[in-house]
Order: structure tokens, then sequence, then C-alpha cells
């Protein structure tokens, strides 16, 4: 009865799906620019799949260095009266776009999963967490631009900030509505215009953005995408002499490629990269709820997460329990079609990135660590790039499973001896985007949590995110933060006034 009903969901969700589908089908995945849906001025497209069943999604725009430049030209063009609109107004349409993506959940997050294989159970809530980003940087929008005041003797200083330009924001594939929004809404709140590449696995929600942005007012030229690939479209907006900061969220190499392109024209950076993120936790847990954590934090998102916590360090008196009640809790995880409701693990992005993790599934069984559960493809509905939760246990940190970002659904554990060695265990990577503490000794917590290398932990938490708390890593996981402030210290540049309060003695220099 159940199944029958889930059936009955699922082909309902196909049907709507594919009719949200039929205009990309139709007309292809264009460009956005001034305001304007253009192809790229070659008329060159690329096809793209669906990682479900491998067949051909549409044809999407192959941008070179003109489109990148009429982009440009466009952003710059709509700078000025962008950057000195009223930070009330601003607002006031930055929450209509919000109001606007509510409007369009469905449709976002049904072609969001089909898209990118995401289960339509996580997708549903990214389109709203999308609309969330727009509200929190809309009300930040109105005193974005406040500095301080301070005094000196005989002066006083008064800092402000401004929009540091036309920017380029390029993001990855994972998921890419929610992470546009995330990047997007502070530059525009900020007072900066953008350019956005999206990644060329995934790119039909960056033109559902941006064409809601417009409906909600948005005055044209502020918002202009172009798709195509990274070395080609990517690489002309990271030269690009106009654009003056490029946000990034992607591959560590990537950003390194990002750097030396734009070191020419000095271009700002911010990067959001990988991590293996270690989940430690302590004979002292609960249990339960860290068990429920890791594996929600490895499996959800089919792994595709770059704060996932893929390495699980376990006290060695509690190694054997807990990874017991890990593969219990795995056991049941539905793979399945996205747009079932029941599935947790959809198919991941495309084959290429399916081959890649099963390449690492073997090479952990060649390094000597145990698969415990799946560790394999999977033949699911459509017969696409399906891959089983997996659990690698009597790992250790020096394999490669352990040191390389995976970015599937596999996690490996590994015990501890000590907290001592936990702490080692932990900072013994090149990543350092965000950590997970399981205890109930919150002296413990305070002191792990100080010598852990990681920008962002969670103590007795998985993954929640608050928007006015700061996001990133450290060591090869990025460069800035992101959230609350500390989006707009990248967006913006900062002034400094001092004002002379007295008539002090002026130096003078011969005579
Ligand atoms: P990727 O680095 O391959 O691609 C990301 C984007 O960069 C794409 O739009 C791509 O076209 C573009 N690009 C590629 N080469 C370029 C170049 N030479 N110049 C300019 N742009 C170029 O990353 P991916 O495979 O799409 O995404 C997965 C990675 O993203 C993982 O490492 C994951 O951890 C990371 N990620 C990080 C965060 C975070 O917040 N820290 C969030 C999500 C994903």
């Amino acid at each position: 009865m159940i199944d029958m009903k889930s059936n009955q969901i699922l082909d309902q969700n196909i049907k709507k799906a594919n009719s949200y589908l039929a205009r990309f089908k139709k007309s292809g995945v264009l460009n956005h620019i001034n305001g304007e849906r253009v192809a790229s001025i070659d008329g060159e497209t690329f096809e793209i799949i669906s990682p479900i069943d491998l067949q051909p999604l549409a044809q999407v725009s192959r941008s070179g260095f003109q489109d990148v430049d009429n982009a440009t030209r466009a952003a710059k063009n709509a700078f000025s009266e962008w950057a000195k609109m009223d930070g009330a107004k601003r607002k006031k349409l930055l929450h209509n776009i919000a109001d606007e993506i509510v409007k369009r959940a469905e449709e976002i997050a049904f072609i969001e999963s089909i898209d990118t294989g995401q289960s339509i159970r996580f997708m549903a809530k990214a389109a709203l967490r999308g609309a969330e980003n727009f509200r929190y940087f809309a009300d930040q929008a109105v005193e974005a631009r406040d500095g301080k005041s301070m005094r000196g003797p005989g002066q006083i200083n008064i800092s402000s900030r401004y929009p540091i330009g036309p920017v380029g924001i390029i993001t990855p594939w994972n998921t890419p509505f929610m992470l546009s929004t995330w990047k997007i809404a502070p530059a525009l709140a900020a007072g900066c215009t953008i350019v956005h590449k999206p990644a060329e696995f995934s790119p039909l929600t960056a033109s559902l953005l941006v064409e809601i942005a417009e409906e909600a007012g948005l005055p044209k030229g502020v918002w202009n995408l172009i798709n195509g690939f990274g070395e080609e479209a990517g690489k002309a907006l990271t030269e690009h002499p106009d654009i003056k900061a490029i946000g990034f969220v992607g591959e560590g190499a990537t950003g390194s490629m990002i750097m030396k392109q734009g070191s020419a024209t000095l271009k700002r950076v911010h990067f959001e990269l990988g991590g293996k993120n270690p989940i430690v936790v302590f004979a002292d847990a609960d249990l339960e709820r860290a068990a429920d954590a890791a594996v929600f934090m490895i499996y959800s998102l089919n792994g595709e997460r770059c704060t996932s916590s893929s390495r699980l360090l376990v006290e060695e008196s509690i190694y054997d329990q807990f990874t017991k009640l890990v593969i219990e809790k795995s056991k049941n995880i539905k793979i399945g079609h996205p747009l079932d409701p029941e599935t947790v693990i959809g198919p991941v992005i495309h084959p290429v990135h399916e081959e890649k993790i099963l390449k690492y599934i073997k090479l952990g069984k060649s390094e000597g660590a145990v698969v415990s559960i799946g560790g394999s493809k999977v033949n699911g509905p459509g017969g696409g790039c399906y891959v089983a939760p997996t659990l690698f246990t009597q790992a250790t940190n020096s394999m490669r499973i352990s040191q390389e970002e995976i970015f599937g659904p596999v996690l490996t554990a590994i015990p501890f001896k000590n907290e001592e060695e936990a702490m080692t265990l932990a900072n013994d990577t090149k990543y350092g985007l965000s950590g997970y503490l399981w205890t109930s000794d919150i002296t413990r917590a305070f002191r792990f949590s100080d010598g852990l290398e990681a920008g962002m932990i969670w103590v007795n938490s998985e993954n929640v995110r608050h928007l006015p708390a700061p996001f990133g890593g450290v060591k090869s996981s990025g460069i800035g933060r992101d959230g609350g402030d500390w989006s707009f210290e990248f967006y913006m540049e900062t002034k400094n006034v001092a004002f002379a309060t007295t008539k002090h003695s002026v130096p003078k220099l011969g005579g």
C-alpha cells in the first residue's frame, strides 16, 4: 500500500518535472546578459545529460571571451546606479526575489533534482534555504555601508564601505541553487553587480534564478549569467580587468588556477573549497545521536557535500559498537529515483564522477581497509550513476581514502586510543573546512575544539547552519568567510576619511 502510494507520487513527480524541463529541452539553456536571454555569440553549445538515465537533458550555450566581455560590460554599466541605490530599496527588491523563489520552489526543486541527481527530500528544502539567504542579506543591505568613527589626537576618522564593483561568481555542481543564492545574495546586498558562471554539469537552476530576480524587479544588467566550461568561460571571467573580485566555490586545484589567472588584474578572491572533515566520537558521547549525525552528514546529498563528515574517528573502546550502529542505521537507507519522496540517495552527478568514486572504493580495498557496507555501483531506476552508501572499517588515517576528498557516499572509520591521538589524526590532513565533535565532557569539548584545525566546528550536532555565523575553511579548504558581516568584507571596500579637529602644526618643508 505504501509502495503503491510512493509509486504514484513518483509518477506524478516525473510528469511535473518533465513539464518544467520542457522549456530547456526546446530552447536550450541560454546566457542572460543585460536582461536578455541570448545564445553564445558563435552559437556553440554543449549537451548535458541526466544522471538518472544518462539521456540528454538540454543543449547549453558554450561561452567564450566575447560572451564574458558582453556580460561584464552589462554588469559594469549597471554598477553605478545599483551601487548608489538606497539600501532600503535594495532590501525591498531582495525580499521580492525571496518571495518569487518561494512561489517557484517546486519548479526549482524538481529541476535541481533531475539536473543533479540529489533527492527531492533535500532539494525541496534547498529552494527555501535559497530564499532565506536572500532575506537574511536583504535585511543587512541597509547598514552594509556603515563603518566606524575613531578618534585620534586632533582628528576624527570616519570609515565607510563601498561595493567593490562588478564581481564574478563561479559555482560548483553539487547543490547549485542553494550555493548560488549564498554567494549572489550578499554581493547584491552590498551593491555589487554580478556575472555568474555555474558549473557545466548542472546549469539549469541558475537560469531560473536570474529570471526570477528580474521578474521580481531587479534592474537589467545587475545580474548576468554566462554558461560554459571552466577553462573557457570561467577563465575569461577571472582574467577580465573589469571584474574586481571572484567569489568561488569548488575544488582546491581550480582555486589555485583562478588565483594564477586573476593575478595579472590583482583580483580579490574568496574561496570555499574541499574538505576531508573529521567526526570525532568519544566513548562518553550519546552514541545513538552521534551515529545518526554521522550517517546524515555522509549520506545526505549523496555525500556530494563539502562539509560531509567523511572521516569517522572513533575511540577504540567503542569502535566496534559504534561502527555496528552506523551499519545498522545505514542498511535501510533508500537508494532510488531522486523524485521519489522516500529516496535518500539518488544518482551521483555524472558518469565521470561515479567512476572517480568507484576508483576510490577499489583503492580503499587495495589499501587494506574493509568494506563493511556498500562498496559498489547499484542498478537504480533509469540505470544511471547510483553508488551504494559505503563504509570502510579497519582503515588508517594515512590511507588515500582517509586523505583525499572522494565527494561521494563513502565513509572511512578510523579508531583512536585517546584524546591526544584523536587530535593528531583529526588535524593530519591538508584540509580544514569543518569538524564534528561528540562528547559529554564540556571541558574536553572546549579543549578539543580549540585545537582542531577547521573553520567550522559543531559540538554534539550535525551541520546546522546559522546565517549570521562565519562559514569557510582553513588550510586547503578555503580563503575568507561568508555569512553575517564577513560576506560584506569581501564584496566591499573600506574607505577611511580623517578630519582634523584642531589647527595642528603642519610640517613646513623648505621654509
Ligand atoms: P570544480 O572546481 O571542478 O568547478 C567549480 C566551478 O569552477 C565550475 O563552475 C567550473 O566550471 C569552474 N572552473 C573550472 N576550471 C576553471 C578555471 N580554470 N577558471 C575558472 N573557473 C573554472 O568543482 P566541482 O567539481 O564543480 O565541485 C566539487 C568541489 O566543490 C568539491 O571539492 C567540494 O568540496 C567543493 N565545494 C565546496 C563548498 C564549500 O562551501 N567549501 C561547497 C560546495 C562544494
